[in-house]
């Protein structure tokens, strides 16, 4: 079969198409002929380093497809995806049971692989590692990106104020399209001075911040007294220690770095927080917005593309038809 493979860490010249042998299926395990594999910023860090990684290794987490060597309990011809597992830039994939979620006929195999990983990153993000309420303001860093667009339109179901920040006027109209009800160009502007006036000097509930580096301190500073930061990525480099009587002295602030793996560790979870992703999608809480597809080669350029800025929505790869 042909894969996408990492011999070495570096630049995303680095990820090369290759003949590999098919993945052995073991116990429990199904084999999947992967349609689209996502791609995520989680497998930029893999590639670049920011992340370590046994190498060679075949990138890629996510994706949907159709089993083609079933079980009893998921059936050879089932339409699956899956959000946490290690290979999916790859025409095959050999992948435990419990780790698929069964797609119900309504939902296509397409929207499944551009949905399942953002929209339960959303879902954890604002009903575990912060109960978001109605009547609260968010902050939402890079709001015209994949993640970011879906926690908007679900952070406005449930009935917050929605203040994004975003890099450009065209992802201004994207994050404002979502729901948003203010955005800020933290490009141009100080998104710290722009938060505050916007909510009156008042600060925040919650941020949620992917950017990292370049935001975190800002996150922190436009918080209320009580108000958490999620802090969920490193767009822009990893943030550095955080001395916790900094949290003490800024207004007994909450501080969580929590991540996917953690949130559908057992099929339970991952029951649980696919059906609440899947009936959003159903009843058009969430509005996908797939930024392109590329071929399998060219997961080269998706990674080249997604580090640039330049992108909003999600980004697949077509593995097979
Ligand atoms: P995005 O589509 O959001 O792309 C990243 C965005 O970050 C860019 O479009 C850009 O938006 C912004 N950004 C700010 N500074 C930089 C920079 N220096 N370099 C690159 N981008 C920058 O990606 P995803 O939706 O795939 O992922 C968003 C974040 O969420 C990532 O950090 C990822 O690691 C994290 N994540 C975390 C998960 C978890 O469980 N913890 C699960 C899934 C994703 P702008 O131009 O508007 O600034």
């Amino acid at each position: 079969m042909q894969a996408i493979q990492l011999f070495s860490q570096g630049g995303p010249d680095v990820l090369e198409l290759r003949d590999v042998a098919m993945p052995l299926q073991k116990n429990g395990e199904v084999l999947v002929q992967v349609s689209y594999a996502g791609v995520n910023y989680a497998d930029v860090y893999q590639r670049n380093g920011q992340n370590p990684a046994i190498l060679p290794c075949i990138p890629g987490v996510e994706g949907a497809g159709i089993v083609i060597a079933g079980n009893a309990s998921i059936p050879s011809g089932s339409r699956v995806a899956w959000l946490s597992q290690a290979g999916s830039y790859a025409e095959h994939l050999s992948i435990p049971a419990w780790k698929l979620i069964v797609l119900p006929a309504d939902v296509s195999t397409h929207d499944a692989a551009a949905a399942m990983l953002q929209v339960v990153t959303a879902q954890y993000l604002c009903e575990t590692s912060y109960r978001a309420q109605a009547g609260e303001t968010a902050l939402v860093h890079a709001g015209a990106g994949g993640v970011g667009l879906l926690l908007t339109q679900i952070l406005k179901h449930k009935g917050l104020t929605v203040i994004s920040t975003v890099s450009t006027s065209e992802k201004a109209s994207l994050a404002l399209a979502a729901g948003a009800d203010h955005v800020v160009l933290y490009s141009e502007t100080d998104f710290i001075r722009a938060v505050k006036d916007l909510t009156l000097q008042q600060g925040v509930h919650v941020v949620y911040d992917s950017v990292g580096l370049q935001t975190y301190q800002g996150s922190m500073a436009l918080l209320r007294p009580l108000g958490s930061l999620v802090l969920f990525g490193q767009s822009s480099g990893n943030v550095p220690p955080i001395d916790p009587m900094h949290l003490c002295r800024q207004g007994s602030l909450f501080l969580t770095r929590p991540t996917l793996a953690h949130h559908v560790a057992d099929a339970e979870s991952l029951k649980y927080r696919s059906q609440r992703a899947i009936s959003w999608l159903r009843d058009g809480i969430v509005d996908l917005r797939i930024h392109h597809i590329y071929p399998l080669e060219q997961a080269s350029l998706a990674h080249a593309d997604l580090e640039s800025r330049r992108t909003t929505g999600k980004l697949l790869l077509a593995v097979s038809s």
